[in-house]
Order: structure tokens, then C-alpha cells, then sequence
């Protein structure tokens, strides 16, 4: 089973979209499919298998017989790294191609998904595989020369991760690159919206080398296909992102199957602050970069504005001027001046519609944008409200999508307070001159910040949450945490036993 696909600026791919289990395309067991759609047309591109509970049993048996077998520490350490490297050799190779696919299945501009996504995708498998024979234990020093301790970083063994349909490419790099240096074995949902270029990967993976089972990749639905694996009883670890709601019913399943060890990346509500010493144009451009880049569709957006007082209203003029720039790069991923394209599916398209309205209804201030853009696909205008009450769903709620708050704050008591009115903790920004006054403020906030940017991961750096925002951190030396047991070594010296 295959899917032609065509693409705006010219090219072509040809994706197999069977469930990948065992370096091999295969039917659902009940043959079912289901069918992928373009976010700028809403017409149908591909259909895919969607995997049953018994395809994860499949699949997890197949990571399992791998993971005994051939993987975990059968494999040396430096040859998993030589794979991910050499993946990531291929994924460079195939970089307009894949972003291509990307754009045509999630609607990201191909301009950013050529030059940010995929080239990100890379740059992970390329700091994991460089991490895969470095991730050494301690010996560790007691009082007594009586015996001697170490520690041995393990991996855990199968993996189930479960991704989102915002970043389909780099969510599976996240996610892949560090349960396999560490030695574990993986079966990965994709997201049900963005299935396609997970499976341009799983091909590339068997061009890599991998060895059949390591790396198991099915399509298909949350409550079926992602519940399956939260609670299957042979799955040792799940890691999750996406949306709070959704990650408590993981960490349910996993509590109440196997125990398995759980990792969470949800949602955010993240703020971007902004001082009145703050570089205004640099502050408006980031501030408008944090909520307009991927369409909002960022765990870690900047969808409230706190701005000081005495810069409040130049900052409203200049961000005013921003939007309109924003609002005239609207359009198709493969259009160049593209910078804001469709949100995923109709679904979101319609939540997101459903939080305007519930903003306009709160009495907030619609300053901008707040309609469809065009009159196909799921587009929407970037809007920013203002007098937006504390406790209005568009203040508390994570809307995921181009839609911005601004607020005033007096001092930095007050503005604290009102960062901190939220269940997340994803990430957050300060802007300001003073660099002292920035440290200080970005010590205090419960998230992960920036100072003077916005959105600007990279892999070296860790990610995750405080608060309802999660558990665990991707990337960085940190993610590498996630996907080992650290094994305790007592040995005996010259020790008696006790009695
Ligand atoms: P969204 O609501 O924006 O689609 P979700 O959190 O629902 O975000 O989706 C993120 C990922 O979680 C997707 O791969 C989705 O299929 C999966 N998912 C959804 N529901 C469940 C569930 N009950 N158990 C496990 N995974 C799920």
C-alpha cells in the first residue's frame, strides 16, 4: 500500500503507508485504513493503516524480540550512534523531499519545514548518536575502602512513544533519537492528522541499517491505537506529547497496567514579558514570532503578552503594524512569502474559532484578526485580543493556534502574579535591556525562559515542563535520563557479612 503524492512546488513523493513493524510495511491486521488530509484544501491525499490493539501487540512483540536480541547492549554503543548518524546523513539527503511531504500533510510553510524542521531532525539524531557511547555511570566514593559502588546506565528496554501532529518530523526525531542511543527499542504512534513523513523516515531507517524491530512505527487513532500502548502490560516506558487532557489519561493507563516509567510533554500557556527598557521592535518581533510561528501551534507559544505599563501603548502600536505584516503572509506551505499557513484539521480549525468567539463573549477587545482566512482550508486571520479578564477561557485556556492576549503589568510583583496565573509551566520570555533585571526575573519564573527570544529550541539545550506542563525533558544531555535505569553496584572489598 502506497500513496502518490504531488506537491505545489512541482515534486513528487512516494510514501508506503502500511503499519512499519519489523523493518517491513504490513496491512492492519483487520485491514482498516484511514484517510490523511491537505490542512490548505481539505481534500483527501493518502490513506493509511490504522493499527487495532492487536497491531500493538505485534509491534511490541517485534521491539521486544529486538531489544533481547539484537539491540539494547548486544549492539555496541558506538554502532547505534554510527546508525542515528548515518540516518541523519540521509535525512540531509532527502531534506526538500521530506520537508516537502510536511508541508503538504501538517500545511507548514515548506520554506521554514526545509530550513528549521527537517535540518533540526538531523541535528537530533546527530547530538543522540554522538551521546550513544558517552552515557557512562559513576563510581562513587563511600567512607570506607571496605567496597566499592558504581552505577550502570541501562536502558529501559521497549519504549512506547506517542506523538503530536504539530511538528510530525522533528516530534519523531525527539523522540527516536534518544531511546536509541541509550540501547531501547521503540514502537511509535504518529499523530492520526500527520502520519506521512514518520513513514518516509521508517524507510530511510531500513536504508540506515537498522535492524528489523528496533524502530516500529503505526498509524492510527489516541483512544485505540495511543490507549494500547499506555496500557500494554510488555511496554517498559511511554513517552507522550500533546495536550494535558490527553497526558493524564496516559500516565492513568500506565498507572494502572504495568507501571510503566512515563514522560510527558503537554500543553502551555506561556508568557512573553516585556519591560519598558525592553528594544520594542526586537520585543514586538519576538512576541509575534512566539504566537504566529507554526500557527500557533506550538506547545511552547507566547500566548499572553504581559507589557509594562509606560511601553504599553507604543508596543500596541508597533505590534498593531506586526499583525498586518503577519496577516499578508497567510497562505499555502508552498507559496515562498508563506509564514503563517492552515491550522491541522477542521477539528482544530474549530476549536480555535470557538475560543474567538468565547473571547468576544467575555467582553475582551478584538484588536485583531478573529475570522477565517480564504474561504478553503483551515486558515485563520493572526488575532490579538486585549482586556482580557484573568479567569476568561482565552486567558487560562491553551487555544493552540494564532491567537494572542496582551496584558498590562505595574511592577514586577504584579506581573509575576499574572504569569504565574496558570496550570502550565512550558516556557516563557523576558524581554528587557537589563540584563541583571532579566536573569532575575527568568529565576523566578516557574518555566523554562528566554531572554530576548522566543521559541528557540535546539538540541543541546533541555525542554519540558513545570507544573500541568509535564514531566521529564527532551533533549540535551537531560533526555537521556528518561530512557535509562540506572543500575546501583555494591561490590564487597573486605567486608564480613554481618552476623
Ligand atoms: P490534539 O487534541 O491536539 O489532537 P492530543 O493530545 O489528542 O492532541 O494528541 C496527541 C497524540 O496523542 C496523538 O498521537 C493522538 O493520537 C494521541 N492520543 C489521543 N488520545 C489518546 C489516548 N486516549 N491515549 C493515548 N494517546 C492518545
Amino acid at each position: 500500500m502506497s500513496a502518490n503524492l504531488s506537491f505545489n512546488n512541482g515534486g513528487k513523493s512516494t510514501v508506503q503507508t502500511g503499519l512499519f513493524i519489523n523493518n517491513k510495511f504490513q496491512p492492519a491486521l483487520d485491514g482498516k485504513t484511514f484517510g490523511v488530509v491537505n490542512p490548505a484544501t481539505g481534500e483527501e491525499i493518502a490513506q493509511v493503516s490504522e493499527a487495532s490493539a492487536k497491531d500493538i501487540d505485534v509491534a511490541v512483540k517485534a521491539a521486544r524480540k529486538a531489544y533481547d536480541e539484537v539491540w539494547g547492549e548486544r549492539t555496541p554503543a558506538a554502532q547505534r550512534g554510527k546508525l542515528l548518524m548515518k540516518l541523519a546523513d540521509l535525512v540531509e539527503k532527502h531534506n526538500d523531499e521530506l520537508a516537502s511531504i510536511e508541508s503538504l500533510d501538517n500545511g507548514k510553510a515548506f520554506s521554514i519545514a526545509s530550513s528549521f524542521d527537517v535540518p533540526s531532525v538531523a541535528a537530533n539524531l546527530r547530538y543522540f548518536g554522538g551521546w550513544a557511547d558517552k552515557n557512562t555511570g559513576q563510581t562513587i566514593e563511600v567512607d570506607s575502602s571496605a567496597d566499592f559502588h558504581y552505577t550502570r546506565h541501562e536502558p529501559i528496554g521497549v519504549c512506547g512513544q506517542i506523538i503530536p501532529w504539530n511538528f510530525p518530523i522533528l516530534m519523531f526525531a525527539w523522540k527516536i533519537a534518544p531511546a536509541l542511543a541509550t540501547g531501547n527499542t521503540v514502537v511509535l504512534k504518529t499523530a492520526e492528522q500527520t502520519p506521512l513523513s514518520a513513514l518516509k523516515m521508517a524507510e530511510l531507517i531500513v536504508e540506515a541499517g537498522f535492524p528489523p524491530g528496533v524502530v516500529n512505527i503505526v498509524s492510527g487513532f489516541g483512544p485505540v491505537a495511543g490507549a494500547a500502548i499506555s496500557a500494554h502490560m510488555d511496554i517498559d516506558k511511554v513517552a507522550f506529547t500533546g495536550s494535558t487532557l490527553v497526558g493524564r489519561n496516559v500516565m492513568k493507563a500506565a498507572a494502572s497496567s504495568n507501571l510503566k516509567k512515563v514522560t510527558l510533554e503537554l500543553g502551555g500557556k506561556s508568557p512573553v514579558i516585556v519591560f519598558g527598557d525592553a528594544d520594542l521592535d526586537q520585543a514586538v518581533g519576538w512576541a509575534a514570532f512566539g504566537i504566529y510561528f507554526n500557527h500557533g501551534q506550538c506547545c511552547c507559544a507566547g500566548s499572553r503578552v504581559f507589557v509594562e505599563e509606560s511601553a504599553y501603548d507604543e508596543f500596541m502600536q508597533k505590534l498593531s503594524a506586526k499583525v498586518k505584516q503577519v496577516q499578508g503572509m497567510v497562505g499555502d506551505a508552498f507559496d515562498k512569502n508563506t509564514f503563517q499557513g492552515p491550522q491541522v484539521s477542521q477539528l482544530q480549525f474549530d476549536r480555535i474559532m470557538a475560543h474567538i468567539e468565547s473571547g468576544k463573549k467575555d467582553g475582551a477587545t478584538l484588536v485583531s484578526g478573529g475570522a477565517r482566512h480564504g474561504d478553503k482550508g483551515y486558515f485563520i486571520e493572526p488575532t490579538i485580543f486585549t482586556d482580557v479578564k484573568p479567569d476568561a477561557k482565552i486567558a487560562q485556556e491553551e487555544i493552540f493556534g494564532p491567537v494572542l492576549v496582551v496584558s498590562k503589568f505595574t511592577d514586577e510583583a504584579d506581573l509575576l502574579k499574572k504569569a504565574h496565573d496558570t496550570m502550565y509551566g512550558l516556557a516563557a520570555s523576558v524581554h528587557t535591556l537589563n540584563i541583571k533585571k532579566g536573569i532575575s526575573v527568568a529565576h523566578k519564573l516557574k518555566a523554562g525562559t528566554g531572554i530576548n527570544q522566543h521559541n528557540q529550541l535546539t538540541p543541546q539545550v533541555p525542554f519540558g515542563g513545570y507544573k500541568a506542563s509535564g514531566i521529564g525533558r527532551e533533549m540535551g544531555q537531560y533526555a537521556l535520563t528518561n530512557y535509562t535505569n540506572v543500575k546501583a553496584v555494591h561490590l564487597a572489598l573486605d567486608k564480613q557479612a554481618p552476623i
